[in-house]
């Protein structure tokens, strides 16, 4: 946040296990993401062009596997190597969160896992109102030791945002429900 990039995934408190584990790329440690049903395909595809719509690009490329995605505040990288549509949308949906909320004034007076808990809750948000089951939120916030402190000084800001991201998401329920 401070130097205005996110790179989700990595141990950012100082130690860089990422830099450690350059060299084990193929035979890399397990992450907290496992495979989902790859279901997501045209609702990432859906909410990729709102976002884009907006103005924002959308980067699609290989990161190391501890990372899902990156964001700058106009691009939102997510990675090729998640295995499936369902983490991908989960991925493009927290970074979109980053963007619309964590690059501005505000967010310079919030540490990182108040904006970590902000991403994800608002991707987890956005899921459920897809109806789209997410299983690694609780995960990804006990790896940040969220607090419930924390949670309620953010859930003005996690509505704010999702508010924001219905925009880009509120077309894939319409097709989602018409799927039906
Ligand atoms: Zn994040």
């Amino acid at each position: 946040m401070q130097g205005g990039w996110w790179v989700d995934g990595e141990n950012k408190s100082g130690y860089s296990l990422a830099a450690d584990l350059e060299g084990i790329a193929t035979d890399p440690l397990p992450t907290l993401w496992r495979p989902l049903p790859d279901d997501c395909e045209p609702a990432y595809w859906r909410v990729s062009r709102a976002i884009k719509d907006t103005g924002l690009a959308i980067v699609e490329r290989p990161l190391p596997p501890w990372r899902q995605g990156t964001a700058t505040v106009d691009t939102i990288v997510v990675s090729t190597t998640i295995p499936d549509s369902r983490n991908r949308l989960a991925t493009l949906l927290h970074e979109y969160a980053h963007v619309l909320a964590h690059f501005g004034p505000v967010a310079r007076e919030k540490v990182e896992r108040q904006c970590e808990l902000e991403a994800e809750s608002d991707c987890y948000v956005a899921l459920q109102h897809l109806g789209i089951d997410y299983p690694f939120s609780r995960d990804y916030l006990l790896h940040f030791r969220v607090t419930p402190d924390l949670l309620y000084q953010s859930l003005g800001a996690v509505q704010g945002i999702v508010r924001r991201m219905m925009r880009a998401v509120e077309a894939v329920k319409e097709d989602r429900a018409q799927a039906v």
